[in-house]
This record gives C-alpha cells, structure tokens and sequence, in this order.
C-alpha cells in the first residue's frame, strides 16, 4: 500500500511530466485499469499461454469456434470464455481472470477428458481444469491427470506418446 508520503513523492514527478496528480481515493480506479492493461497487452494468464503444444491445442478450439460457433448468442465484452467441451458458444467475460467462474458454474459435472493426447489418458476421469488464453479468448480444458501432465514432459517424450495431432480431421468431427 502507498502512503501519503508516497503520492507526494509520485505527484512530485506527475507534476513534472505535466500530469495530473493522483489520490489515495483514486487507487482503486488505478488498480483496475493497471489490470485491465496488463491483462490486454501482456495478456498471459499463466506461462502455459506459451508453450506451442499448449497453443496448438487453443488454436484447434477457436477453429471450431470459428466454424462452428453461434455468433447469434455473442455478447459485447472485452473476454470470452470458451468450453473446449462445448466451443460453439462464446462467454463473455468483464476480465480475463473471470474464466475460473465460467469453469466452475459449467464443469463441475464433467468428466470426460477434453484433451485426449496421451497414452495414459483416462478419458473418463477429468479432474485438472486450465486455461490457455490467446488474444481475447480463454480456451478452457478439463483434462485427466496423465494429459495435463503431457505438457510438461519434454519435447521427445510429447512425440513418443501422443496419439493425435491437434488439428486432426478426427478432432474436428467431434
Ligand atoms: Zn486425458
């Protein structure tokens, strides 16, 4: 927390820039934009965001939202959820982080394994909810265990137990 110190030293500098100053009742406002930013520009949700193998999978989900998806439902918002169960639908999210409620209020009851890419899948025991975010759109998996663990072997262990590409033609006939 900042204290009155603080926004003196801080409006000592916004004066110098030509800024205009701040105050403590402001920092709400502040925090929530500094997120909204971070959020928009930055935009990870977690470092899964860039793994390739992570990204592929997200990018096999927004094609079938693009296909297939029901624009008539799309809500105006700065985020969208999608359901890799379900992807024809987009939710609208106020901020990114929001995929957590999204997720809650419609897996609970899942259990089928949304991923489907290793060996050891056991595609009737989802447990591991995560989120891939690309651009304004959070893809969001319930996988089991041994897929989600998929993603952190390394690079020759992924290959050797894979059982499908992410943009197979099996995938998108699903
Ligand atoms: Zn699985």
């Amino acid at each position: 927390m900042m204290d009155s110190r603080d926004y003196q030293l801080l409006n000592q500098e916004y004066s110098k820039a030509g800024l205009p100053a701040i105050m403590p009742e402001d920092q709400p406002l502040i925090n929530e934009i500094s997120e909204q930013c971070f959020a928009a520009s930055f935009g990870r949700l977690s470092p899964l965001d860039d793994n390739e193998d992570f990204k592929d999978l997200a990018r096999s989900t927004l094609k079938l939202y693009r296909d297939h998806g029901d624009n008539d439902f799309l809500e105006d918002a700065p985020y969208y959820a999608l359901l890799a169960a379900d992807p024809r639908i987009a939710i609208g999210m106020r901020r990114a982080t929001d995929w957590e409620e999204v997720a809650a209020k419609h897996l609970w009851r899942q259990k089928a394994c949304d991923v489907e890419i290793s060996w050891s899948c056991e595609s009737n025991a989802a447990t591991v909810v995560f989120p891939i975010k690309q651009g304004e759109f959070v893809c969001i998996y319930k996988s089991c265990v041994p897929c989600r663990e998929w993603f952190d072997l390394d690079h020759a262990e992924r290959q050797a137990s894979r059982t499908r590409e992410f943009w197979d033609d099996d995938w998108d006939r699903r």
